[in-house]
């Protein structure tokens, strides 16, 4: 709920009128698991675990993902850097720079690990310019992510193609030193965003969650009761 209240109808610089957007990038996922008569179920909040290795970002022909993390940057072959300024290679006879306020602050490198993506941060207020989006549909960052986060937005009302769309860390409200709106909002106090260091005696397995070789970044408290191994993810997704 809070995701979608922070990035419900965010108003585009076209000038088309505002687009509205349904974003609802974190999900309570169900897992379900043990037998009868004790079964087990259990509810993990989750979102775009925010890789260390994104594989949305590898998938994706347009790359149109990026991971704030300069090692990570520096990487990509596919990222230039040419006096101060990065440029995403599209193809051999197109590249495009990325701006400044998407990845860098007081120009450095910003590295808070978060994966986004081009079109939903620049523009008015540092918020969607959904003309750049560079989505061509073809669905791969989904299918490759081992989570299946992307989505896509089949119908958004900004006079722009359908495209595929994920959780982008609240990165504009993290840039300017706030928590994420579902940080923020959530009456349990079950999320956190921590740099990865101070989250060390935390753990990225829990009985349904599966540990990929993206290195997802989400951490979990362990439980402190045995649970059955035969936890299966149950959410339809
Ligand atoms: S969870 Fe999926 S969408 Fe998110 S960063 Fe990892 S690979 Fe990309
Ligand atoms: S669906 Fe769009 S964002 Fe996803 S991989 Fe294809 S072009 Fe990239
Ligand atoms: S971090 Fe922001 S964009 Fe991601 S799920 Fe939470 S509210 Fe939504």
């Amino acid at each position: 709920m809070a995701c979608k209240q922070q990035w419900q109808g965010v108003s585009t610089s076209s000038g088309s009128g505002g687009i509205v957007v349904e974003p609802n990038w974190r999900k309570v996922r169900h897992f379900e698991g043990g037998k009868y008569p004790k079964p087990v179920r259990l509810f993990l909040s989750l979102s775009c675990q925010h890789c260390e290795e994104p594989a949305c970002a590898q998938a994706c022909p347009t790359r149109r993902y990026i991971k704030r993390d300069p090692e990570w940057i520096r990487r990509q072959p596919w990222i230039k850097e040419r006096s101060g300024k990065y440029y995403v290679v599209i193809s051999p006879s197109r590249e495009e720079e990325i701006p400044d306020n998407l990845i860098m602050s007081n120009g450095r490198l910003l590295e808070d690990g978060l994966v986004i993506y081009n079109d939903v941060i620049f523009g008015l207020e540092g918020r969607g310019d959904y003309r750049n989006h560079r989505c061509i549909q073809c669905g791969l960052c989904e299918k490759e992510c081992p989570y299946q986060v992307p989505k896509k937005n089949p119908n958004p009302q900004d006079g722009h193609d359908p495209r595929w769309e994920k959780c982008i860390g609240c990165c504009t409200r993290v840039q300017q030193g706030m928590p994420p709106a579902c940080v923020q909002n959530c009456m349990g106090l079950a999320l956190e965003m921590k740099p990865l260091e101070v989250l060390k005696g935390l753990t990225s397995e829990v009985p349904g969650f599966r540990y990929e070789g993206t290195k997802p970044s989400v951490r979990f408290i362990p439980v402190r009761f045995p649970l059955p191994e035969n936890i299966t993810e149950t959410t339809n997704l």
